[in-house]
């Protein structure tokens, strides 16, 4: 084992949560260092759309003119693709803009966006530790012990301890571990599972982006950077596994859970089969899951939580980026403020967690609701009928999950 190093802040997970808190505390002065298992470039599921309310964010995070010019298209309006109904509406825009042109979210691949965010981390100061996993936090007199194991994959090579006082968990929340901050793994047949992909060619409007309900799921299309259509979804587990199994029968032999998902999303959803009929699947399909959406502690057992460990969004709003980024923000501003200590600490825990509520709640509760509408016997009919005929309850459903909400301090 090699010698502990000591930091004011250790930060684990490198997503958007975990490298705007690094950023901003290492902007401070702060000694961070910042531990992610994965090497980047690395793709991820995720719908990869950004709500523009976070442009001045992304600003600050210095990745404001590098996130314009790799982005695809501004999404102007918002959609519905149920069935055969395809349902569009306006997107409600940001009017308190700094910039022209920046009243509309776009989307931008993980594989670039995380990458951006890292080396934008680490030109502040912060130390990164990739690939490396962080495998346990123990206390260590005044500070925490942060294990980490270098190498990805099963390559994991030699052991080092990080020592901080703070210790911040950004690791997201679809990974069991065994970190005190980590979820219990447990297994439902009505767990949500997540599933992305991405295509060339497609012809999906540029400015669109539909939302997709098909029996036992919900999913969304969006043009992201290169020409690149961005898709993800979540599907029950019981329904994937009825599927895959019908689906084999049909076809003779085994069939993956992605070839399931596209040939269920191309028969069950006629918008969907339209905007792929003349794309190519580019790379493969991603997994991960169960995602579990709801809102946890941001400061627990001393350990400060940013991103989705502390609180998730069904992803049918496609707000988690946001709520990653702005988190992080938020944590950082608080302990950059906090004074005397453990006391000081745990002060600063108390009004990020207070913040934190204040400032996402409407918006996970909004997506529950959504979620469970389009999830429901009988709700993907409902939620037809209803936008046929009031198309602005899309404009209205993207307000209430936060898309047009300002992050505070940035007007
Ligand atoms: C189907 C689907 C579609 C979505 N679409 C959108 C969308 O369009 N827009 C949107 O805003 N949000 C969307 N989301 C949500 C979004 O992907 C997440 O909310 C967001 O990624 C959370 O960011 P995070 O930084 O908290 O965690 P993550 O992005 O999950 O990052 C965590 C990082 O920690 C690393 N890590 C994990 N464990 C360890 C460890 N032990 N040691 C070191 N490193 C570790 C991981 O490798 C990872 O890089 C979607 C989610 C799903 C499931």
């Amino acid at each position: 084992m090699s010698p502990a190093s000591t930091h004011d802040a250790v930060v684990i997970g490198a997503g958007p949560a975990g490298t705007s808190a690094a950023l901003a505390l290492a902007r401070r002065g702060w000694a961070v260092a910042i531990v992610e298992k994965s090497a980047f470039p690395r793709r991820k599921v995720c719908g990869e759309y950004i709500s523009a309310s976070n442009l001045a964010l992304l600003e600050r995070l210095e990745i404001g003119d590098a996130w314009r010019a790799e982005a695809g298209p501004e999404i102007r309006r918002v959609g519905l693709f149920s069935g055969d109904a395809r349902v569009e509406a306006s997107m409600p825009g940001v009017t308190s803009r700094p910039a022209a042109g920046d009243g509309f979210g776009r989307a931008l691949g993980r594989d670039i966006l995380d990458s951006l965010l890292l080396d934008a981390a680490r030109s502040a100061g912060a130390e990164v530790f990739q690939p490396c996993r962080a495998v346990a936090i123990e206390r260590d007199g005044a500070c925490q012990a942060v294990r980490i194991q270098t190498g990805a994959g099963n390559s994991r090579d030699e052991t080092k301890i990080l020592r901080a006082p703070v210790i911040i968990a950004a690791h997201g929340s679809w990974e069991p571990g065994e970190l005190p901050s980590q979820l219990e793994k447990k297994s439902h047949p009505s767990d949500l599972l997540g599933f992305k992909a991405h295509f060339t060619g497609s012809t999906l409007p540029p400015d669109l982006m539909p939302l997709l309900t098909f029996p036992g799921g919900y999913g969304g299309m969006v043009l992201a950077d290169h020409g690149r259509l961005s898709i993800s979804c979540c599907i029950r587990r019981d329904v994937l596994a009825r599927l895959r199994a019908s689906h084999a029968r049909e076809h003779g032999g085994r069939v993956s859970a992605a070839e399931t998902i596209e040939h269920h999303l191309r028969t069950t959803c006629r918008g969907a089969r339209d905007a792929l009929e003349q794309a190519r699947l580019e790379g493969p399909w991603l997994a991960a899951g169960p995602i579990r959406p709801g809102i946890r502690a941001s400061y627990e057992r001393d350990i400060f939580r940013v991103g989705n460990v502390a609180g998730e969004s069904h992803p049918i709003i496609a707000e988690g980026i946001s709520m990653a980024l702005q988190s992080g923000w938020l944590l950082a501003l608080e302990l950059g403020a906090a004074t005397g200590g453990q006391t000081g600490r745990e002060a600063a825990g108390r009004r990020y967690q207070a913040a934190w509520r204040g400032l996402f709640s409407t918006r996970v509760l909004a997506a529950e609701a959504i979620a469970r509408i389009a999830l429901g016997h009988g709700g993907a009919a409902m939620m037809r009928t209803v936008v046929r005929n009031f198309p602005q309850a899309l404009t209205l459903g993207a307000r209430l999950s936060g898309k047009t909400r300002a992050v505070p301090g940035f007007g």
